[in-house]
């Protein structure tokens, strides 16, 4: 007789570990980023000692809501992770007593669940993974490629945060900057596309430096993404003057009816990961025809199988589809790796800050993670395929400790900087 029951491996503990890694002063739309981004590290751990790791935002009022989600996941079974979001609505719904919204406010109610669920789904696999000694993206169905290309992401950027040394970079105001910049990416990191962080300079400039990275770099894809600072007419413009020159053009615009304005006049593919973030966006986005490419993040679409659900959608409403990045660390790094594998129909190569990561700071054992080509190998290891440095978790956590920093505010930092900024969307 076969045995059709199986014995649940529960999980009996999680732990979440605020981080704080140094970040370059890289300006955006809204403002530069602080001397450290926050992140926090999730460990998952089953009742036969076996752990899993998980990464996500680092904010104030997230680690609440991470900590609520996490007490609510103890006793679950890992490989029930079909069971973890009702529990972690069930457990946000207390929350929203305590107060306190630190997501900013284009997100959603659902997105805030699938916020939360993101890294205990990740730490789950990584689980599973271990127990079944076979990478992540077999648990997603296999790996369709063996190694994930990435794009090289270009920001306008300060040389040093006010009082402090400058970094290896050097400043990026101008045109023959940005150039400087993307030169040294490709050289050190061999990477096939560009995208440029816009938005900061008036958009003529920003033509300008598109133009002159395409006359560096003939053959390259090249995006670019104001963060929704221009209006419709502006956008419809650049549009028009970098015809034939950008593979996509990111959030031109705020807002779904704007983007939809501006998807019918401008020639090429519009992309977004700012009017549409979660699954409740995706319905008025076709009804609108706001976008042509959605950008994926496993970090807000509630993990690695919800981002698998979101790219068959894709599928069917022949959407593209590419990956959007915020600052992170290897835990991060090998989950989009992971994710990216096992996604037959990615079009795009993803997003990702990691050229602007000091090497040295890090909470993953390093080696696993080596870009060649401008492509990341699959990890091949059991779960994610990395292994977690305590020693380096305690270091950044004490950074984390000691820098004060709580939340991410580009805004509010700029301002102590340039009293006479504002964050004006659209600006021009
Ligand atoms: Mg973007």
């Amino acid at each position: 007789m076969t045995n059709n029951r199986f014995d649940a491996e529960r999980i009996t503990r999680i732990t979440i570990t605020p981080v704080a890694f140094h970040d370059p002063p890289l300006l955006n739309a809204v403002g530069v980023h602080e001397r450290w981004a926050l992140r926090s590290i999730v460990q998952l751990t089953t009742e036969s000692g076996i752990t899993g790791l998980g990464e996500s935002y680092g904010d104030e009022a997230h680690l609440r809501r991470l900590r609520h989600g996490a007490d609510a996941l103890i006793g679950a079974d890992v490989f029930a992770v079909n069971s973890f979001r009702p529990l972690i609505r069930q457990a946000l719904a207390a929350d929203s007593g305590v107060g306190g919204h630190g997501m900013s406010g284009m997100v959603t109610g659902s997105s805030t669940e699938d916020r939360v669920l993101s890294p205990f789904d990740v730490a789950a696999l990584d689980v599973q993974g271990k127990i079944l000694r076979r990478p992540v993206t077999d648990l997603l169905g296999g790996a369709v490629r063996a190694a994930v290309p990435f794009s090289g992401y270009l920001f306008y950027k300060w040389a040093a945060h006010p009082g402090a040394d400058g970094d290896i970079w050097g400043e990026a105001l101008t045109t023959a900057g940005i150039v400087e910049q993307a030169k040294t990416m490709v050289a050190d990191y061999g990477f096939d596309a560009l995208k440029l962080k816009g938005g900061v300079r008036p958009p003529d400039e920003e033509c300008a430096a598109i133009e002159a990275l395409r006359a560096e770099f003939p053959d390259m894809p090249l995006r670019l993404d104001p963060n929704a600072a221009w209006t419709v007419q502006t956008s419809i413009e650049i549009g028009e003057r970098l015809n034939g020159v950008l593979e996509y053009l990111e959030d031109p615009t705020p807002g779904l009816t704007g983007m939809a304005e501006v998807r019918r006049k401008a020639p090429m593919p519009l992309a977004t990961n700012m009017c549409v973030v979660s699954f409740d966006d995706i319905a008025p986005a076709v009804d609108a025809g706001s976008v042509d490419i959605i950008l994926s993040d496993h970090h807000f679409w509630g993990g690695l199988r919800r981002s698998q659900s979101l790219a068959a959608i894709t599928e069917t409403f022949d959407l593209g589809l590419s990956m959007h990045s915020n600052s992170h660390l290897g835990i991060s790094l090998a989950a989009m790796v992971h994710l990216a594998a096992a996604t037959p129909r990615l079009d795009y190569a993803c997003d990702t800050h990691w050229p602007w990561k000091d090497p040295a700071e890090d909470v993953v054992v390093p080696g696993t993670l080596e870009f060649s080509d401008g492509a990341v190998p699959v990890p091949t290891g059991a779960g994610l395929g990395v292994e977690l440095d305590e020693d380096a978790l305690g270091r950044l956590h004490e950074q984390y400790v000691r820098c004060g920093q709580r939340d991410r505010d580009d805004t509010g930092y700029m301002q102590s900087i340039e009293p006479d900024f504002r964050p004006v969307t659209p600006r021009w």
